[in-house]
């Protein structure tokens, strides 16, 4: 067991597309039950092998609360199969200490992946949980994008960073969610006819 040091935002691997696991070997187990120990040693949710400066397409996920059993669920090679619906949460990231800031998801995703003996799986999660977007942040990793590209208010975020002294939004990541946002005010505008 090893804790591994977790790279900050403004390293250039956070920016990698991260390559595909060809085999499952001694090495790649190791890393994974690595990258378990480091999650919980930082009380982190999930974390990416990018994060570890490993550009794998490998990530782990522990949705369990304080009071329940640890449950890592392992990903390698994950692909998001299916996505619908649209929320907005706030996240933060191993890699941004402090920070939260509020962002758009997806609030159902289907993801088939390998697990850490190479079998393969699909999870579906929905309604908005944890997982659903908990798959969608660390997925996001593999690709060199991070939480805050999908970030609903740049004002909010670029306080935040600041705060932190973290550095600045990068203006060309920015993701252009128009529909997912369309959906976010519509879900609101719902949710407010609902207190009256
Ligand atoms: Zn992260």
């Amino acid at each position: 067991m090893a804790i591994l040091k977790i790279l900050k935002y403004g390293d250039p691997v956070l920016r990698q597309k991260a390559k595909e696991v060809s085999k499952i070997s001694k090495k790649i187990k190791t890393l994974i039950e690595n990258m378990i120990d480091t999650m919980y040693a930082n009380n982190g949710v999930g974390l990416a092998a990018p994060q570890v400066g490993e550009s794998l397409r490998i990530f782990v996920i522990d949705v369990s609360k304080d009071n329940e059993p640890y449950n890592p669920v392992v990903f390698v090679n994950p692909k998001i199969i299916k996505k619908d619906g649209a929320i907005c949460v706030k996240e933060g990231c191993l890699s941004f200490p402090e920070a939260f800031v509020n962002v758009r998801r997806y609030s159902d995703v289907k993801v088939k992946a390998l697990d850490i003996n190479g079998r393969p799986f699909v999870l579906d999660a929905k309604n908005g949980e944890l997982m659903a977007y908990a798959i969608q942040h660390e997925n996001d990793h593999l690709d060199g994008v991070l939480f805050i590209d999908h970030s609903r208010n740049i004002f909010e975020a670029t306080e935040v960073l600041k705060a932190n002294n973290l550095p600045q939004l990068e203006d060309d990541k920015l993701l252009n969610e128009a529909d997912l946002e369309e959906l976010i005010l519509q879900k609101e505008a719902a949710d407010k006819d609902k207190e009256r």
